[in-house]
């Protein structure tokens, strides 16, 4: 076993402005519904944001309704919202 002395360590310095990570979320949403209203390419919407529930909160703005038992939701069309 070979001993490990300070002086095989590379030296490291934390940098002064590193990068910092990126990351994200996203939520496709269908709607629920048949509706001739809807165009043939609609969906998905997407939101983006850091967590799902931002994600939900900017849906649920642009009128879409989300069902959390069942994990479906409804667009602004049908729901009436939009
Ligand atoms: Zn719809």
């Amino acid at each position: 076993m070979t001993a490990v002395n300070a002086q095989t360590i590379p030296a490291k310095t934390k940098l002064a402005r590193p990068l910092c990570f990126a990351g994200g979320y996203t939520l496709d949403l269908y709607c629920d519904h048949e509706n001739e209203a809807h165009r043939w390419n609609e969906f998905p919407h997407q939101f983006a944001g850091a967590s799902e529930a931002e994600c939900a909160r900017r849906a649920r703005l642009c009128g879409w309704v989300l069902h959390d038992l069942t994990r479906t939701a409804t667009c602004p069309t049908c729901s009436g919202k939009g």
